[in-house]
């Protein structure tokens, strides 16, 4: 099978498999528990703060560990917006969130009574500045923005949004980073908070992180323990944690390098796509060359997506959360691209790992399946 969907998740990194099984085995105490056993669990799951923190350029105190990043950014907006009710009940987001910040603001919305902005976006995928100093009001608390789509590859403009944000208005700034950590510098200066998650990027899956400025208030949406500075509750994933540190730490040192490759590889896609018959490419020409989205006009993304499993590759439609629903991309449908691209789109996404002659192929292969599924 030629794997080409490094955006839903990515193979475990070895060195981080290794680690993961000796911490499992060796370090199996509580991390809570204040004999040697655990202290010693727990001196690992300090460390890998530390580094994580480095790495990132921030505080260790300022590094929440999660179980996913769809539950960082749950812990993000609504920890924030129950904390702060009492400053403002308005939030903004983008329409073209993943579904784990659409879903929490519906909720928040719906169950809760708060009320929400859905910024539109440009034609390219991008939020308009314009847009969100024509949505903000005197009572919104939180902005909530993601860095890189995980449909489009989208690039965000975060610093002068999160800026505006600042100077403007009394709200804190939320940005999911998930398709942006190892591949794009993260704006983690410019952000109050920020999501990530472990399998991404070749670390391990029930593993994700939020940064959270210091001080920012935000409660606990999970009660109990004194873990995670009392703000999430439960025994700590104390192995899963611990390796975070070398899954971020093999993520940053090869970033440079394998943006570079991986360049090369997009530029090779975007090229073919665009003079290829039948096929219009869904991605801004500047987006994350990580992701290619195009679409078939004459092949539904179900199809194609059968059909090219059938012939060994491994590519998504739209966000892998809301692949077992009707093939319909909401993020394509935002930027106003029509029904049809939306409902007949794919998503190649790279990898270092990707290698050129694999891209030849599936260029060949898709090239076969339109003229089949044409005549
Ligand atoms: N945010 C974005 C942009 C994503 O692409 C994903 C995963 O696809 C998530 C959040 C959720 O990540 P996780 O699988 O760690 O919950």
């Amino acid at each position: 099978m030629i794997y080409l969907d490094y955006a839903a998740t990515t193979p475990l990194h070895e060195e981080v498999l290794e680690g993961y099984y000796k911490v499992l085995k060796q370090y199996y105490g509580n991390s809570d528990s204040l004999h040697e056993i655990g202290r010693k669990a727990d001196r690992l799951m300090k460390q890998s703060r530390m580094q994580v923190a480095s790495s990132l350029c921030v505080k260790e105190t300022e590094i929440f560990f999660t179980s996913c990043a769809s539950e960082s950014n749950n812990m993000a907006i609504k920890g924030y917006a129950f904390a702060n009710a009492h400053k403002g009940k308005h939030l903004i987001t983008t329409a073209v969130e993943h579904s784990s910040v659409l879903e929490t603001m519906k909720q928040l919305e719906e169950v809760f009574g708060f009320s929400i902005t859905y910024l539109p976006v440009s034609e390219d995928g991008v939020v308009r500045l314009s847009d969100l100093a024509a949505a903000v009001r005197e009572d919104t608390i939180l902005v909530s923005c993601m860095y890189i789509n995980n449909e489009t590859g989208a690039i965000n403009p975060i610093k002068e949004l999160a800026a505006y944000v600042h100077t403007h208005t009394k709200a804190v700034f939320h940005c999911d980073c998930v398709q942006a950590l190892g591949k794009y510098d993260l704006p983690l200066q410019d952000v109050d908070m920020a999501t990530m998650s472990a399998h991404k990027i070749y670390g391990l899956k029930g593993c994700g992180l939020l940064y959270k400025r210091e001080h920012l208030p935000i409660i606990a949406l999970i009660s109990a323990g004194q873990q995670e500075q009392h703000l999430r509750g439960g025994t700590s994933n104390a192995p899963a944690y611990t390796m975070w540190a070398k899954t971020i730490r093999l993520a940053l040192d090869h970033q440079r390098e394998h943006y570079a490759y991986v360049k090369t590889l997009h530029e090779m896609l975007y090229k073919a796509f665009s003079n290829m018959e039948g096929f219009v490419i869904n991605s801004p020409q500047n987006g994350s060359v990580y992701i290619l989205n195009v679409s078939c006009e004459q092949i539904g993304s179900e199809i194609m997506l059968n059909a090219l499993n059938a012939r060994g590759f491994a590519v998504s439609a739209q966000s892998t959360c809301a692949s077992k629903g009707k093939p319909h991309s909401y993020v394509l449908a935002a930027m106003g691209l029509g029904e049809l691209r939306a409902t007949h789109a794919i998503r190649i996404s790279l990898s270092h790992l990707t290698t050129i002659a694999e891209i030849e192929q599936f260029l060949q292969v898709i090239k076969e399946i339109y003229h089949e599924y044409r005549t």
